[in-house]
């Protein structure tokens, strides 16, 4: 992506929708200093993900082109940017909203998917193996943890709030498509 912004698709109401998160309407306070791209870890790593950037972006209402934006998952939610600006914009929440809002389009990376499609088949993102059961009885705990690998009768109720949720469908897209 360059660093100019292409204004093809403005959407009011995606505005909205991020401003839904109290305190993100702050964005509209950014006098873009850049304090928090020039700080951030992942930009340092990869120059694509800019958060002032893609908040601008947001504050434009460029909604396509934002949600479409694959280094929207990049950030690694060390809050760093959030604590430097001296604006108090709420960067890292108003990336989680857009990411959100991202999801609800049916939108994610598709690794991202496959660990939804975990969550809804076991009630985990990371299925225990024997090797994390033995490290777990070495640290002197329990061989599973008290979750449904423990209560496997708790797995429906999971499945149900996910599918209440609209989770299931979100992440099946993905299977389908294959
Ligand atoms: S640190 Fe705050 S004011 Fe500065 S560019 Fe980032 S969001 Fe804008
Ligand atoms: S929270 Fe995300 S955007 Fe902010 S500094 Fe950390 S990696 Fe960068």
């Amino acid at each position: 992506m360059s660093d100019a912004i292409k204004t093809s698709s403005l959407s009011p109401e995606f505005r909205k929708e991020i401003f839904e998160e109290p305190g993100t309407e702050k964005i509209t306070m950014c006098f873009n200093c850049t304090g928090c791209s020039s700080g951030c870890p992942m930009t340092e790593l990869e120059p694509e993900f800019n958060i002032r950037k893609f908040l601008r972006m947001a504050n434009l209402g460029m909604k396509d082109e934002l949600l479409n934006n694959p280094y929207l998952w990049y950030c690694t939610t060390c809050y760093k940017c959030q604590e430097r600006c001296p604006q108090g914009v709420p960067n890292v929440d108003a990336l989680l909203k857009i990411r959100t809002i991202a999801v609800q389009n049916g939108v994610m990376l598709p690794a991202h998917k496959k660990v939804g499609q975990l969550v809804v088949k076991s009630g985990h993102a990371v299925p225990i193996n024997d090797d994390t059961k033995e490290k777990r009885k070495a640290l002197g705990l329990d061989e599973v943890p008290p979750t449904v690998h423990r209560f496997p009768d708790a797995l429906s109720e999971v499945k149900k709030l996910l599918h209440i949720a609209g989770f299931d469908k979100i992440v099946a897209e993905e299977e389908e498509k294959k």
